[in-house]
């Protein structure tokens, strides 16, 4: 295993720094989150691919992406994991050797003849373990390792306690942890609950998350929905382990995993840069890195669920559990996206993401600074006529701010509640 820390200057800095690796559901996404500080990113192509819904990239678009990543040293990893079928067979070479050929920097499969089928095809490409295989224990990745795996990716029931112990007997292998986002409550996609509702495999890319739906729970003929009689659901609070980001950098993973084809350019970019910031600045001075309160609350902008720390100490409770109540948690709104500043005009150009209007107080953040916050107090349209709201969707706007923004800094609308 390689050295994690060094003394340098007198100082203890970590060497071994985790790679962070931020899901891009498009070809936009990919871009924020490298921009925003992730060393890759996970992305699907249209075909072998889970999250079929998570607008897939086309051969086209991988290659652009793959252009874009390498061009700012951060690497791309496609998904081919989904659990094969007969007719699922065929063009699975030509896919594979098309990857390659375009510069992808690794693969991430589930089924064993594509495992089996890319080794034998002495592929430049990494390839990586699904979570989807639920490897859970060291003989597991041993095994894995005996394939020629590059890495696996440890299933998210997979406790801190194992981590540090797997990490220790597996030291030749790379080791990749799911570090936030949703939870499923079957083994990562083992689940046919989509399958029966609706059709739609969990483990082709279809799940329609029917674990989250409302159900009425009846034992025998009696109604036991529980507290207020209110629908039940199986739907589990989302993972974030924040609190816990320098043990795991300690004890040597090597990849953080950000959940989340699925979700929003927000979504992206606030949880990529949050823990850019944090690994940053614990690796930098880890001696006397200090956790603070604010990346958990810069995280929970971009929430839509409670945060809990899923499998990380132990089996969840039911406070990890969402059973009576959705608990919904209130985001942040997302209003505007900067796509230039100038500077001696101290005007910023926006593209407008939500309503909002004169007066709101804006918070904009950015991988380049800290927060920053100002009241709008005028906005010009294209044709330079004073508005008092922005309601077009994507409208291009112009707003005063006295403090210089950067291109792809995000403007969310401050709520007082
Ligand atoms: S329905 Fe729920 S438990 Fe099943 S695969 Fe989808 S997210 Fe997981």
């Amino acid at each position: 295993m390689k050295e994690i820390s060094k003394i340098i200057d007198g100082k203890r800095v970590i060497v071994k720094k985790p790679e962070l690796l931020a899901p891009a559901g498009n070809l936009e996404k990919l871009k924020i989150a490298v921009l925003y500080g992730a060393d890759a990113v996970f992305l699907g192509g249209k075909e072998f691919s889970l999250r079929s819904a998570a607008s897939n990239f086309s051969l086209e678009d991988i290659q652009q992406g793959v252009e874009f990543a390498h061009k700012h040293h951060s690497d791309v990893h496609v998904t081919c994991n989904i659990i094969l079928h007969n007719d699922n067979l065929a063009g699975i070479k030509e896919y594979l050797q098309a990857l390659d050929d375009i510069g992808v920097d690794a693969i991430i499969v589930a089924d064993p003849y594509i495992m089996m089928l890319a080794k034998s095809m002495h592929l430049s490409l990494e390839v990586h373990v699904s979570t989807q295989m639920s490897t859970l224990n060291s003989s597991a990745i041993r095994f894995y390792q005996n394939l020629g795996m590059d890495r696996v990716v440890f299933g998210r029931e997979t406790t801190y306690e194992d981590v540090k112990v797997i990490r220790q007997k597996c030291p030749d292998i790379d080791l990749e942890y799911f570090i936030h986002g949703a939870m499923c409550i079957a083994y990562s996609g083992r689940c046919m609950l989509s399958n029966y509702f609706s059709r739609r495999d969990a483990n082709r890319g279809g799940c329609n998350q029917s674990c989250r739906w409302n159900y009425d729970l009846y034992e025998d003929d009696q109604q036991v929905n529980g507290e207020g009689d209110v629908p039940y659901t199986m739907g589990s609070k989302d993972m974030a382990l924040v609190n816990h980001i320098p043990e795991l950098i300690e004890c040597g993973i090597d990849s953080f995993k950000i959940e989340g084809r699925m979700k929003s350019l927000h979504y992206i970019a606030t949880v990529v840069s949050t823990y850019r910031k944090l690994i940053d600045a614990y690796c930098a001075d880890p001696d006397h890195f200090v956790m603070s309160d604010w990346y958990e609350k810069e995280l929970e902008k971009s929430a839509n669920r409670a945060f809990c720390t899923g499998f990380f100490y132990d089996h969840p409770t039911a406070d990890e559990q969402l059973y009576n109540n959705r608990d919904e948690h209130p985001t942040q709104e997302f209003v505007m996206r900067v796509i230039d500043y100038d500077e001696d005009k101290q005007m910023m150009k926006i593209e407008q993401r939500n309503y909002f209007k004169k007066g709101d107080e804006i918070e904009i953040f950015s991988p380049h600074q800290s927060n920053l916050y100002f009241t709008v107090e005028k906005i010009y349209n294209e044709d330079n006529v004073e508005v008092d709201v922005a309601n077009h969707p994507m409208e291009i706007l112009y707003i005063p701010v006295n403090q210089k923004v950067y291109v792809n800094d995000m403007g969310r609308k401050v709520r007082h509640e």
